[in-house]
């Protein structure tokens, strides 16, 4: 678990896909300096369970909801439960994604649907969803979770890349039409961090990508965390439309 600075008051935050990885990290922080928040994932008892433990491990306050961020109406009906208990939210971060790896030519159409409707579909449902509730807060702010990937594109990766690239482009728009009604909107961009979602990483690619890195190592979940704390925070209270890279130098 990072530190950041504590927030002035408690803020409500839904964390999507905080189950495990980088989403776990991001709601430990938050927890551990005064936020309220909600946990994410697909499935009940997995979301309560990291709720449980994040509130023990931080002393903070925490719940849990759960769905498939790729059904609309499964989304709508988790801010619906967020509204009947806490009436608001303050913060959300939208990270719940999933990752495949394939050449073109070789990338099974219902891999491209399943990432289509997870990361690119499943990021605009979330945000779509939860405008009332972000209007009701205080300071509102979104922060998505992209990736390198869709700013640079990778090799074998068209798909994948493809999906966080509409990340960017849903943050980049949602930035300008909701900055008047006082939203801000801003992006993450990861590098390689470690978690689950590397582990099919071989150990000569490991090397290889901690060789191309000018900080000279992996990222780790609490780096994320940070940056993604601080954009929520008011120390970024001018900052919207912007894409941050969480990279190591990877990205410049
Ligand atoms: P992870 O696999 O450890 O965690 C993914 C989380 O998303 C889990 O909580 C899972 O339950 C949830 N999730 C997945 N599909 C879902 C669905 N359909 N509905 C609801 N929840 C779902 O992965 P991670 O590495 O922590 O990735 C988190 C985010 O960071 C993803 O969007 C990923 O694309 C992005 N990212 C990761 C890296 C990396 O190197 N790990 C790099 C760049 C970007």
């Amino acid at each position: 678990m990072a530190s950041a600075p504590p927030p002035s008051e408690p803020r409500v935050v839904l964390v999507t896909g905080s189950t495990a990885g980088i989403g776990r990290a991001v709601a430990a922080t938050l927890a551990a300096t005064g936020h309220d928040v909600v946990l994410h994932g697909r499935d009940e008892e997995r979301a309560a369970k990291a709720a449980a433990e994040v509130a023990e491990q931080t002393g903070g306050l925490t719940d849990s909801v759960a769905c498939d961020v790729g059904d609309a109406a499964a989304v709508s009906a988790v801010m619906r439960r967020i509204y009947q208990r806490h009436g608001r939210l303050d913060a959300l971060v939208i990270n719940a994604g999933i990752h495949a790896a394939a050449p073109l030519g070789l990338t099974h159409h219902d891999t491209i649907d399943r990432l289509f409707q997870v990361n690119a579909a499943g990021a605009a449902y979330t945000l779509q969803s939860s405008l009332r509730l972000l209007r009701r807060g205080t300071c509102p702010a979104v922060v998505l979770v992209s990736s390198m990937m869709g700013r640079l594109g990778g090799a074998g990766q068209a798909v994948y890349s493809a999906t966080k690239a509409s990340m960017i482009g849903l943050t980049l728009a949602a930035a300008k039409e909701l900055g008047p009604t006082g939203i801000r909107v801003n992006a993450v961009a990861p590098g390689y961090i470690e978690t689950g979602m590397l582990a099919s990483l071989g150990e000569d690619a490991r090397a290889a990508t901690v060789a191309a890195t000018p900080l000279g190592r992996l990222g780790t979940p609490a780096d994320v965390a940070l940056a993604v704390a601080f954009l929520l925070s008011s120390s970024a209270s001018f900052i919207t439309g912007q894409v941050l890279g969480v990279d190591g130098g990877l990205v410049s």
